[in-house]
């Protein structure tokens, strides 16, 4: 049975509780890393808080390419153990969390036969290193088979490919997975809850201040123990207790775009190598297909969150009508486009492109514990290391927990598309719905349109139970949580988000006591959000190293 438990409840209270109690961690952020950081403290016994200044997850865990991979770019690179550890990794996800983890075959394409055996050497060491198995190990594609499995790829100019396995997932919600298995075991939760200060005892870091967004009030939470994992923040947090921490990470800043799933009906996920050491990934999913990715030095910190420009957006669109057959796609038929940062870890002289995607530990002279670097994939290692660091400060052995249960959700043994067709059967569901229900709550769909199985719109994107289950086992506080980081459908669907951004918004009002101009304030802070998404004017920074 999954560990579950719910991340809505009542503020004051939870609040209350932080202020009462010491505990062994405090965690600072709730992306990827705190949450698992979370996860695997509190299945060892350990009385963990995890306080998230904005939403969980909206930091770059929410913005990432959604793979679950080794990253055939860094076997490249000659980060063998990096790649083995994250392909191994795959499985382990997939195991705990199906519906979060979709293998789907990735397809390489090429201009020539020579080209597709430099790949397929490459991918089968990547099999190895990843232990895939026989019925997921790679295929190689070209002719009437190439033609059949990706129309819309320019076969003239690449005709062939090497398809192999990739997992696809849901970034945002294995950090709600995390969290809500972690509070299963004890742990508390709190967004919109921002770390301001340390609280020092003798030379020593003991715990934090931390100021509520929604009431102001501010609170001491007391640890024998602070880990930062605040990602692009982190040196941010680090300096609340080391004033003078020299600098430690390189920013990058990473852009999606978003198009009609229409104007590139690609049917895999595509990786585009496409000149001067590019790499795009081209992904389905939902009414779109994104494209992504960027990989520029951001310097301004991540204090002012990265625009998408008119750079990013053209460097993006440009590759695309070599490799496929379509018509160019104009800037303004983009419909949606996200902008993240990789805390990458700093080596002088070197581009982002050329670092390392390791993550690194480090303990300040106050004892505050800081993680960064890293990939979403990684995350169970980055929890590990950390749980052994403390056990080496605080000298003691930390119990091993018994059984892996797998994360909320994840309880099914069918394949999902049989998940999701007794959901479209029992709930008059279009298949798209019901794969998509499936994919976001797995085992727990039925649970929740059990909560209402009406849509919000006149398409089935958003539905009624969503909302009820996002503020209430899911923590989300504003309409922007559940379009973008708990339904989602402000990434795969937005055209159908912004057409129920009215019943939406009068649905939480509800549930959270909203009075009219508060549900009218959300409708257009979401509304905003969605516009800003396109607005490509920003500055663009340079993409120099550092
Ligand atoms: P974050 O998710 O940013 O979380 C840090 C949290 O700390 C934030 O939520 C923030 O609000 C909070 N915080 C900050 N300051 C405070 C404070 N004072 N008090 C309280 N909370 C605070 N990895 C993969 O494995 N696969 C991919 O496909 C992939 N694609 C990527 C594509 C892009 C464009 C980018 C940018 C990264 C990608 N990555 C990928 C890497 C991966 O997304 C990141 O390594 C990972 O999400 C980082 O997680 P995090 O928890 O460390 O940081």
């Amino acid at each position: 049975m999954p560990e579950r438990a719910d991340l809505g409840g009542e503020r004051a209270a939870a609040l209350d509780v932080l202020e009462q109690e010491r505990f062994d961690l405090v965690l600072v952020g709730g992306g990827i890393t705190g949450a698992g950081i979370a996860r695997e403290a509190s299945r060892r016994g350990l009385s963990v808080a995890l306080l998230e200044a904005n939403d969980y997850a909206a930091g770059t865990s929410s913005r990432s390419t959604k793979l679950i991979h080794g990253g055939l770019r860094y076997l490249a690179m000659g980060d063998f153990r990096l790649v083995r550890e994250t392909a191994l990794e795959r499985k382990v996800i997939f195991g705990q969390a199906p519906h979060l983890a979709e293998p789907r075959w990735m397809l390489l394409p090429t201009s020539s036969w020579l080209a597709q055996l430099k790949y397929r050497l490459g991918v089968t060491v990547y099999e190895k290193l990843g232990a895939v198995t026989s019925e997921d190990v790679h295929r190689n594609w070209s002719g009437s088979a190439l033609e059949q499995a990706e129309p819309v790829l320019a076969r003239e100019r690449f005709p062939y490919a090497c398809a192999y396995r990739e997992y696809l997932t849901d970034d945002a919600r294995l950090v709600l997975a995390n969290l809500r298995a972690a509070v299963a075991r004890g742990a508390r939760a709190l967004n919109y809850l921002r770390v301001e200060g340390v609280i020092e005892e003798q030379g020593r870091v003991a715990g934090v201040t931390a100021r509520c967004a929604e009431t102001g009030r501010t609170l001491r939470v007391r640890a024998r123990t602070v880990v930062n994992a605040a990602g692009p923040w982190v040196e941010a947090v680090r300096r609340l207790g080391w004033r003078d921490a020299p600098d430690w990470l390189h920013l990058s800043k990473g852009v999606h775009i978003q198009l009609p799933r229409e104007r590139l009906p690609v049917r895999n996920l595509v990786m585009l190598e496409a000149g001067d050491g590019r790499i795009l990934f081209v992904l389905p999913r939902g009414a779109v297909t994104y494209v992504g990715t960027t990989d520029t030095t951001y310097h301004p910190g991540a204090e002012v969150w990265p625009q998408v420009t008119q750079a990013d957006v053209d460097y993006l669109l440009e590759p695309l009508t070599r490799f496929f057959s379509i018509e160019p796609v104009r800037r303004d038929e983009i419909v949606g486009a996200w902008a993240g940062l990789r805390p990458l870890i700093a080596q002088p002289g070197k581009g982002p492109g050329e670092l390392s995607r390791r993550d690194e530990l480090f303990v300040g002279p106050h004892g505050m514990v800081s993680i960064a670097g890293g990939k979403l994939t990684g995350y169970r290692h980055m929890a590990l290391s950390v749980l052994k660091k403390l056990a080496e400060l605080w000298g003691q052995r930390l119990p091993e927990p018994s059984g892996d249960p797998v994360l909320p959700g994840g309880d099914f043994d069918v394949p999902l598309e049989v998940l999701a067709e007794s959901l479209a059967a029992d709930h008059s569901l279009v298949p798209a719905a019901a794969r998509s229900l499936s994919r976001l709550y797995g085992s727990e769909a039925r649970e929740v349109l059990a909560l209402g199985s009406t849509p919000l719109g006149k398409e089935q994107w958003v539905f009624e139970g969503e909302v009820d289950w996002a503020v209430r086992g899911e923590g989300a506080r504003h309409l922007e949580d559940v379009l973008y980081r708990r339904n989602r459908a402000a990434l795969w669907a937005p055209d159908a988000a912004r057409e129920v951004l009215e019943p939406l918004g009068r649905r939480m009002g509800l549930i959270l006591s909203w009075d009219e101009s508060t549900v009218q304030d959300e409708i257009s802070a979401a509304r905003d959000r969605m516009r800003s998404d396109l607005d490509f004017s920003g500055e663009q920074f340079s993409s120099e190293p550092v």
